[in-house]
């Protein structure tokens, strides 16, 4: 049996909140659409955010309108009860909701304390679970905060088992700053597996030290099967210094396609896709096989 991984690309909200560029509502769905016709099985389409705290994520309720109907799972960002709100409001079934594993993160972030944070969030599990909505808290800096340093396993443990106990879908470990190694990644994936198995876990890293792709290769060693991946490595987060972009979709697809791990996704589109996201973003954005994936479809190879 053919190994798969499910990709979810983050670049419609962490690739492009954090871009100089505001693209408009059209502009931000043009870039999904060519998200879906890569075959990518789930996008973050934006955030339900302050659009004071974050601009370029204003008008997701005009996203979710105009989204291609299409067999993707779409899910968007929250950080309270009003994003949830508006969430619901606006038809999205499926929300992610950041929550850091170190007291200054949260203070930056979304201003209240770890113990707050993880109250308000198993807060709005308790009651998506009413309304039939699927959540899906990301722990932040979970290997490493700018602020504080090195964050604790058991830190990162302990929220994962109150999230999952609370009736959260699945808890992705995220580092939200770039700043993890393969081995560190190995040996929190490899607790967290032990104590929940792998179908509840995913996985979200970032470029900032070019170990994005070997640390995917690392979860997935011990097992971890869903990553997160922004379109042409957009990213980083307007809250954490030094955070630069995700580890890019094509990146990711590459990797697992020439290690036999199917991704479902159609490489050929999704160069087109990171060419549009460098686009509308008038950047020079592009992961680090972006370059080589160009030169075989223009050989005719892809
Ligand atoms: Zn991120």
């Amino acid at each position: 049996m053919t190994e798969t991984v499910i990709i979810t690309d983050v670049g419609p909200r962490d690739g492009l909140q954090n871009q100089p560029k505001v693209l408009s509502p059209a502009e931000r769905l043009r870039l999904i659409e060519a998200l879906v016709a890569a075959r990518l099985p789930a996008v973050e389409i934006g955030s339900f955010v302050s659009p004071k705290a974050v601009p370029a994520m204003a008008n997701t309720d005009q996203i979710a309108a105009g989204l291609p109907a299409a067999n993707t799972h779409f899910s968007a960002l929250i950080s309270n009860m009003r994003g949830y709100e508006q969430a619901r409001a606006a038809g999205i079934q499926s929300l992610n909701i950041p929550v850091a594993a170190s007291n200054t993160m949260n203070e930056k972030n979304i201003r209240m304390d770890n113990q707050q944070a993880i109250a308000l969030t198993t807060e709005i599990i308790a009651r998506a679970k009413t309304d039939d909505v699927a959540i899906i808290p990301y722990i932040a800096t979970a290997w490493e905060c700018p602020f504080e340093g090195p964050v604790k396993a058991q830190t990162v443990r302990a929220m994962t088992r109150t999230f999952l106990q609370a009736g959260a879908t699945a808890v992705v470990i995220a580092d939200t700053i770039g700043a993890a190694n393969p081995a560190q990644v190995k040996s929190l994936y490899a607790a967290l597996i032990s104590e929940h198995g792998t179908g509840q876990l995913g996985a979200h890293f970032h470029d900032t030290r070019g170990f994005g792709v070997a640390n995917a290769t690392a979860a997935f060693e011990v097992g971890v099967r869903r990553f997160d991946a922004s379109i042409a490595g957009l990213g980083g987060c307007p809250f954490a210094p030094g955070a630069s972009g995700n580890v890019a979709t094509e990146d990711l697809v590459l990797l697992f396609e020439q290690m036999g791990i199917a991704t479902g996704i159609d490489l050929r589109k999704l160069v087109a896709a990171a060419e549009l996201a460098a686009d509308l973003t008038a950047s020079n954005a592009g992961g680090n096989a972006l370059g080589w994936l160009r030169s075989q479809r223009d050989k005719g190879l892809l």
